[in-house]
């Protein structure tokens, strides 16, 4: 099946791509920047255009919407859509010039104003699949921004879709815009009993027919070693330098495993990733991950054990672990609800893409949402090289995304 869609995705995308939105994390407020206001009031507006009269934004910047079922399909399950409109603090997405490369072949794509940053397919084995279709960059001094504005596209050109294609059955469709994703805070104050959908997807992730079920659990942990200061001309016998015993924890830590530097795939890791202090007291703050909960149980056991023994030989030392839950698999919540993955699965296959799976090595705001009683696996958006000058999308790409989607909302209808 093909849909008549073809530059909806991609014109919207040309255009939110020129919005700053970039958030700032040491930002107070909410969302951190007034420029992603910008956009999720323009959102609201477009959104309103289509038809969709309830459109609106929130006193944080959330812009939640929502589609009627089709008649005779309003016991459907609701279901919701959500992509974050911040881009990366990282990397400038102020005065972005994108520009379409068509019918790609494998060239070299020099951006122009900066012709050192060349997209070249062997750096990039995810072009060799995009042979014949249009790919998006940037011009050479910005991001280019489709994290996550492809997603927010392509939600839009999906609604766009349902909207003038009442013959479609669907339930309820829910759509929603976040502020702050890149600094973590892009579901803090997400209202999901406002939203109103029962399960719901992000689109946010890379390769075309990519389905992420997965992410890491993760906790951070700080161990507090504290020594015994002594004047150093006078310390013989009594000195405890905690800054020795902090640095004798890091330096037992496992050499070959474990670590970010020496992990990949479905393996977890313990990081420690600031040390500060003096004598009298040295911390150790740490990062632990793991796919599996109770792998951080065990990761965290290790830990202690190991700082209990660096200060044993010391009857004046002693350490203090304190261990905070940071955010948690959403395997574990999607896996009460196996529907919520079959839906996507065949929807993808229906686009005629192959479902791959694929885990986050990191957190995500689907997996936040789960846990606050929202099911939201993520599914792909067409992003590449994301948080770089070098970033880039397939026009095709992002409407094969749209097409999932529309084939979402009727799979859960039946149709
Ligand atoms: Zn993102």
């Amino acid at each position: 099946m093909t849909h008549p869609f073809t530059s909806s995705a991609a014109s919207r995308f040309l255009r939110y791509v020129t919005f700053d939105t970039q958030s700032d994390e040491r930002s107070q407020s909410y969302p951190s920047t007034p420029g992603q206001l910008v956009l999720l009031n323009r959102l609201v507006d477009e959104l309103k255009e289509l038809g969709v009269a309830d459109a609106s934004i929130d006193q944080y910047g959330y812009v939640m919407a929502a589609l009627p079922a089709t008649p005779g399909k309003e016991q459907v399950p609701a279901i919701g859509f959500i992509a974050h409109v911040d881009t990366s603090p990282e990397v400038s997405g102020a005065n972005v010039r994108p520009i379409v490369h068509k019918n790609y072949d494998g060239r070299d794509l020099v951006l122009p104003d900066d012709p050192s940053l060349v997209l070249r397919e062997a750096d990039n084995p995810e072009l060799k699949g995009q042979h014949g279709h249009d790919i998006i960059t940037a011009s050479g001094l910005t991001l280019l921004g489709s994290d996550d504005k492809s997603g927010v596209a392509e939600i839009m050109a999906a609604a766009e879709y349902l909207a003038t294609h009442p013959d479609i059955p669907h339930g309820p469709i829910k759509i929603g815009f976040t502020p702050d994703e890149e600094v973590g805070r892009g579901t803090q104050y997400f209202d999901v009993t406002r939203f109103g959908a029962r399960f719901a997807y992000t689109l946010d992730g890379p390769q075309c027919g990519e389905l992420e079920i997965e992410n890491f659990s993760a906790d951070a942990m700080t161990v507090t070693f504290k020594g015994f200061n002594a004047h150093p001309g006078y310390a013989k016998g009594r000195m405890v330098s905690a800054v020795k015993l902090a640095s004798e924890f890091v330096h037992r830590l496992p050499r070959h495993g474990l670590s970010p530097e020496t992990t990949q795939g479905y393996e977890g890791y313990v990081h420690p990733h600031t040390i500060e202090g003096g004598v009298e007291r040295s911390v150790v703050k740490m990062l632990l991950r793991d796919f599996a909960t109770r792998g951080l149980d065990e990761k965290a056991r290790m830990l202690t054990d190991l700082a209990e023994e660096v200060v044993r030989p010391f009857p004046t030392a002693s350490v203090e672990v304190e261990r905070h839950e940071s955010y948690r698999n959403m395997k574990e919540v999607l896996d009460r609800y196996p529907e919520v993955i079959e839906h996507a699965k065949a929807a993808t296959k229906r686009a005629g893409l192959t479902p791959l799976f694929r885990q986050i090595r990191g957190g995500t705001d689907g997996a936040r949402l789960s846990f606050m009683g929202l099911p939201t696996p993520n599914l792909f958006a067409g992003e590449h090289n994301i948080h770089s000058r070098l970033e880039w999308t397939s026009v095709q790409d992002m409407d094969k995304a749209v097409e999932v989607i529309i084939e979402i909302c009727r799979g859960w209808a039946g149709a």
